[in-house]
């Protein structure tokens, strides 16, 4: 059934509300990383298509703007409840493209849909300010304006969910966009396309453009003067490489890029609840998130217990495709992704860390690998700098509250970061972790009224919440005599 599904999508390029093939004829695979087999192709966007896509978000722009805050609140309200009745089979979807487990898809069409109902209500809140000058003789007016044409690119981990957090508030701030999807998971970006359409988005409002040549693609936007800005989820590489580009025509950047965020246990932490929202922190979308919990910091009265019992929870986790009843526990989304998990895990090892669980790919298709949980780890493993991206757990010890936090910090990101103890140690030690997001006693933080974002080289700008619309509003203040 998921079959057909699959071969009913559109495939083509969403530019101007109309499906277009690509300039050159090329495809994208699209592959099932449970099983390797390619399920689909879509169209792979030219530079010239990419002009295209931006001919066709400027011509709408214009009216899009002035289209009344209700009147971009209400299409809003309609695309949350029309992707909610299509949860069901957005999940389908995103399983068969990325892997994750239906319950995993079903969670993040949750997060992904409450986008648009939470823009909708802020759509018509774009408030001004007015002021008197310090001197008493001069009023000041500030009112906020869409930036316009905006660039959105996306990574492959969240396909629905990336998409929305940006597409929401730019619609609500009056903005026409261009989205580039991961070339891992175009089907999901294209069939959210095709129903906004169907929601009441103007043509030419959301465009979406797959393809496989980036780089290319995304430079002929940046270049084109009716752009101005480009928001993007995806590896702190790339987001050099965008910010670089951007600052050629000084286009407005927002960054949210890669974390390698540590989890730290305190001595008066309560096992139970430390355990389990370390299971929720590392374990979301199977360890690929930019949010997972990266390392484990735990004191050493309680790392033995912590680890053990960690580990325990771990192997119960039943792995196999993502759409599978009782599965918990899908594939990685690629070769490439399920490698480098192993080789950091190898490398951890030789530097002779310990193998609680898992530990290995297990046989067969499918690009998967065990829940894994690796005790006494050399501090100079690589696994511990690095955004590991897959089912696994380093755990090193510490001895006081001073040494955790230098732990924690010891990265150039600055993205998530978790803390269990007691309401007022954790709080003590989350104010001194430099990261844009602290759990406390919680391993799940992600919420759209709430500010994502990063410190460091985790990025810049903010998505979700009052802030999320900000990013795409420039502000205007006006000096009134009268
Ligand atoms: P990625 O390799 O950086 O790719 C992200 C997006 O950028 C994809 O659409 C990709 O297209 C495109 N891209 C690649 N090279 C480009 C270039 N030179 N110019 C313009 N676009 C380019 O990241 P990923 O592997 O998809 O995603 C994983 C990373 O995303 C992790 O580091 C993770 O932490 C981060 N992430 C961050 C957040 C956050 O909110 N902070 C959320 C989720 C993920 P192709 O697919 O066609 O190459």
């Amino acid at each position: 059934m998921s079959d057909e599904l699959i071969q009913s999508l559109p495939t083509g390029l969403f530019i101007g509300g109309k499906w277009l093939e690509s300039g050159d004829g090329g495809r994208i695979d699209v592959a099932d990383p449970a099983t390797e087999e390619i399920i689909a192709n879509v169209a792979s966007g030219t530079p010239d298509d990419a002009t295209k896509a931006v001919d066709a978000a400027y011509a709408a722009g214009v009216a899009w703007a002035a289209t009344a805050p209700r009147e971009r609140a209400e299409i809003l309200r309609a695309a949350f409840e029309l992707l909610d009745s299509k949860k069901d089979e957005l999940a389908v979807i995103i399983s068969r493209e990325e892997g994750k487990t239906r319950a995993e898809g079903l969670g993040e069409m949750a997060y992904a849909t409450e986008f648009f109902r939470w823009y909708s209500e802020e759509a018509p809140r774009i408030m001004g300010h007015f002021g008197r000058g310090p001197a008493g003789i001069n009023n000041i007016l500030v009112d906020h304006s869409p930036v316009g044409v905006s660039l959105l690119i996306t990574p492959w981990n969240f396909p629905a969910a990336m998409a929305t957090r940006k597409i929401a508030p730019a619609l609500a701030a009056g903005c026409t966009v261009i989205l580039k999807p991961a070339s891992a998971t175009p089907l999901t970006a294209l069939r959210v396309g095709e129903l906004l359409q169907q929601a009441g988005v103007p043509d030419g409002v959301v465009n979406v453009l797959p393809s496989k040549r980036s780089g290319e693609v995304s430079n002929r936007i940046l270049e084109d003067e009716r752009v101005r800005l480009v928001s993007f989820t995806g590896s702190t590489e790339v987001g050099r490489i965008l910010m670089t580009k951007a600052a050629e025509r000084v286009v407005i950047s927002s960054m949210e890029l890669g974390g390698n965020g540590p989890f730290v246990v305190l001595e008066d932490a309560d096992m139970d609840v430390a355990v389990d929202s370390a299971m929720v922190a590392k374990m979301r979308n199977a360890g690929e998130s930019c949010i997972a919990a990266n390392r484990f910091h735990v004191h050493s009265s309680i790392k033995d217990e912590f680890a053990e019992r960690f580990a325990a929870e771990m192997a119960k986790l039943k792995i196999g495709p993502g759409l599978e009843d009782g599965v918990d526990l899908g594939p990685l989304v690629d070769a490439s992704t399920r490698d480098k998990v192993e080789q950091l895990v190898d490398d951890a090892v030789a530097r002779g860390a310990r193998v609680l669980t898992g530990g290995k790919r297990p046989d067969g298709p499918g690009y998967f690998y065990e829940p894994t949980v690796i005790t006494d780890v050399d501090p100079a493993a690589d696994i511990l700098q690095t955004e590991i991206f897959g089912p696994v757990a380093p755990i090193v010890a510490f001895d006081d509250e001073d040494e955790a936090i230098a732990q924690a910090n010891n990265t150039i990101y600055g993205l998530s970061a978790y803390v269990a103890g007691s309401t007022g140690s954790a709080l003590r030690v989350a104010q001194k972790i430099d990261a844009g997001m602290v759990g406390v006693n919680r391993g799940f933080i992600s919420d759209p009224a709430a500010p994502f974002g990063g410190m460091n080289q985790s990025g810049i700008g903010r998505e979700g919440s009052q802030d999320g619309i900000h990013e795409f509003l420039e502000k205007k203040y006006i000096a009134v005599e009268w």
